[in-house]
């Protein structure tokens, strides 16, 4: 498996060349793991009536009536009349005119195969293959379809030929001991032997030989996946100590019984729990904790520092943006009263005055709790005793940011990190499997259901009256425009003339009006004008997304919505609905939508649920769409399964590897030798991770 594609007959050098530029394949075993993205069925006949444009391929059996030619030369074009004795399908052929006409009989039985389409009446088939249907059984086969570039197909080595390739390299090592799982696995689940799966997938004589290999394929890949995650995380938590903090100290005790402004919900009480479980087993923390915008997760993020703090080590809590971060310090100090916690801001825009300041209190150690942006990932920012990092919005963070402030202290801090993005359970595990997952899956109570329409732009003049109404009403919107990086100029066209509509619309109204080329201190500064409601509608892009909490605005328009994603739909919907009035979020479309962009609208008006929304969206998108995902395409790197499929296949392998983990911790079981030779191929991968969470 491991030699090199040379050795297969029919691979020469330009062949092999090839491969390897075009689709990274050096050894037989990668050819082998190229898998067929399709298969055409000729394991059965359907009669000519129920061809239809929609499939891929048909294939019938019956006679032709009558051949008719047209124009001559290579303008020729031929067709045949062909019948199953109940209805017609015509054969036609732009090429090959003289050799047709002596070949093709008239009342011959043919069986003929390809791809069927409509022309007004007719149903045809252009070029179809047609072989003789004496013997008149189906050829009894799948046959696989496989992705070329536009380079191979240009050298002739197109899906067929690389089929013939696979077929000998399969034929080449049909003696070898290929076997990558261990015997008692196989067993146990009853898998096929692998050599007997990699025959089923390229080349099966039937659907449930292909069903067989497909399912012990994707078992041994996602098997492998979590193998990775899982033995990652073990083997982390034997390398790295973590910092114990065993008391529930004084400010905590204090802000707990006389500040905190409303009770907790279970679930954030919860969480909290688990947090404090976790950073007192002497094993570093890696947790996502997970809650829908609006859940209170900042609270759980304050607490939780305090934790830090009371046991004589720093924290700090970073954001994505520098709204979220001064947001974060002001509902922070708003909350602590006078609890002595010594709580800074550090972002692009603090004074160097202050810079200088918050870098000697870090250093010295009098500065207990960091809030910031990016700006706390520099390398001149030194802590004296960093116990905790907390990631608010985790999505928006790269990885290397991540492993950055991960390396800020001798013994790795504790990590929380914060996410409003709802991923999907399955997601969860292949993507974070290593992590440890909390969730607060409860919001607090006396929240309104947010109300949710879906509109088309011809209705405008009823949405205007609407906002009109609630404008009256002394409350404030906002009115979010689409701004997408490639086309970035003309989005901001529209932001802009969507200002200027606006302003003609509501002219006895104050707008803001906030983007992404603003200046920081600009944004703020809107921002702030809104917040105290000097202005009462907000137009603004998708800056707005995430966090931002001004209770008075209650309604919610998103232009283009059928642009935007639904995680994010929600994230800007999640932004009405914190105070005490109805709130409405209006999805604004154009009046022409696909029926994709229409189940996603109504999608949204029919939950609330972040979670629920995120699962339609991962079966309306696939796992390489859903935002805040691409960037660990690296992770994903699933061939045969899909995570929104497979779910039941991934949670079995996690309970049989959690067993093994167990009893095994090493691998150093002869039984689990495969295992062990499967994670130290995969090592190099695994060592780049080790540093992320
Ligand atoms: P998110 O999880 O989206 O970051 P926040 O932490 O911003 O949510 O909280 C949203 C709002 O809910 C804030 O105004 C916060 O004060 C309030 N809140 C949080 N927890 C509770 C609770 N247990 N009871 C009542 N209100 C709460
Ligand atoms: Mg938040």
């Amino acid at each position: 498996m491991e030699s090199s594609i040379k050795y297969i007959k029919g691979v020469g050098p330009k062949k092999q060349m090839l491969l390897k530029s075009e689709l990274k394949i050096i050894t037989i075993e990668e050819l082998l793991s190229y898998y067929p993205y399709k298969y055409t069925d000729r394991t059965k006949f359907i009669s000519i009536k129920e061809a239809k444009q929609s499939q891929d391929t048909v294939q019938c059996k019956g006679y032709i009536t009558q051949i008719k030619s047209e124009g001559v030369g290579h303008k020729e074009r031929i067709t045949a009349y062909f019948t199953d004795g109940e209805s017609f399908i015509d054969l036609v052929f732009f090429s090959g005119g003289k050799y047709l006409k002596q070949s093709l009989k008239i009342k011959e039985p043919y069986i003929i195969f390809g791809k069927p389409k409509h022309f007004g009446n007719n149903t045809s088939i252009i070029h179809p293959e047609i072989s003789s249907g004496v013997n008149s059984d189906p050829t009894g086969q799948l046959y696989p379809q496989y992705h070329t570039t536009d380079k191979m197909k240009k050298e002739g080595l197109q899906s067929k030929q690389l089929f013939q390739i696979i077929c000998n390299a399969l034929d080449l090592i049909s003696k070898q001991e290929i076997e990558t799982l261990p015997e008692w696995l196989i067993n146990y689940r009853k898998l096929c032997p692998k050599i007997v799966a990699m025959n089923g997938i390229h080349r099966p004589k039937n659907h449930a030989e292909l069903n067989i290999a497909t399912y012990r394929l994707k078992f041994e890949e996602l098997f492998l996946n979590q193998l990775k995650v899982i033995y990652l995380k073990i083997d982390r938590e034997q390398k790295y100590k973590g910092n114990i903090f065993p008391v529930v100290g004084k400010q905590f005790n204090q802000f707990y019984s006389k500040y905190i402004p409303f009770e907790l919900t279970n679930a954030q009480k919860r969480v909290i729990k688990e947090v404090r479980a976790n950073m007192n087993t002497g094993v570093q923390m890696n947790r996502l904790v997970q809650g829908d915008v609006g859940s209170g997760k900042t609270m759980v993020a304050f607490m939780t520092a305090l934790i830090a703090i009371d046991n004589g080590y720093q924290a700090c809590l970073m954001a994505p943006t520098e709204i979220l971060a001064s947001q974060h310090l002001d509902s922070i100090l708003e909350m602590k009263h006078d609890l002595k916690t010594n709580v800074k801001l550090l972002t692009g825009s603090t004074k160097a005055s202050e810079r200088r300041n918050i870098h000697e209190s870090l250093e010295d150690g009098t500065l207990n709790l960091l809030i910031g942006t990016h700006a706390l990932i520099e390398d001149k920012v030194k802590f004296h005793k960093l116990g905790l990092v907390i990631i608010d919005e985790q999505h928006r963070f790269g990885v290397a940011q991540r492993a950055k402030l991960w390396k800020k202290s001798i013994i790795p801090p504790h990590i929380l990190v914060m996410t409003a993005t709802p991923i999907p359970r399955t997601l969860a595990m292949t993507l974070y499997g290593d992590l440890d997952v909390s969730v607060i899956d409860e919001l607090p109570p006396g929240r309104k259901p947010i109300i949710t329409k879906h509109f088309f732009e011809s209705k405008r003049e009823k949405i205007n009256e609407f906002i009109q109404t609630e404008l009256s009403q002394r409350r404030q919107v906002y009115v979010v425009y689409p701004l997408i990086e490639e086309s970035e100029k003309m989005d901001f066209k529209n932001l802009e003339k969507g200002y200027e509509q606006v302003a003609k619309d509501f002219p006895d109204h104050k707008i803001s009006i906030v983007h992404g080329k603003l200046k920081p201190s600009e944004k703020d500064e809107e921002m702030m004008k809104f917040k105290n409601h000097q202005t009462n509608i907000m137009v603004a892009t998708t800056v707005i997304e995430v966090g931002v909490n001004i209770p008075n605005a209650s309604i919610m328009i998103i232009e283009s919505a059928e642009r935007f994603g639904l995680s994010q739909l929600h994230q800007l919907r999640g932004r009405v609905g914190r105070g005490p009035d109805q709130a409405y979020c209006i999805l604004v479309t154009g009046n022409k939508i696909s029926n994709m962009s229409k189940t996603r609208m109504q999608t949204m008006v029919d939950n609330s649920d972040g979670f629920r929304i995120s699962e339609v969206d991962l079966d309306l998108r696939g796992p390489g769409d859903i935002e805040g995902i691409q960037q660990s395409g690296d992770v994903l790197d699933l061939k045969l399964s899909d995570i929104t499929k497979d779910g039941d296949i991934l949670a079995d392998v996690r309970n049989i590897i959690f067993k093994i983990a167990k009893k095994d911790r090493k691998l150093s079981n002869s039984a689990n030798k495969k295992l062990l030779e499967m994670l130290i191929k995969t090592n190099k991968s695994l060592f780049n991770w080790s540093d992320i969470s």
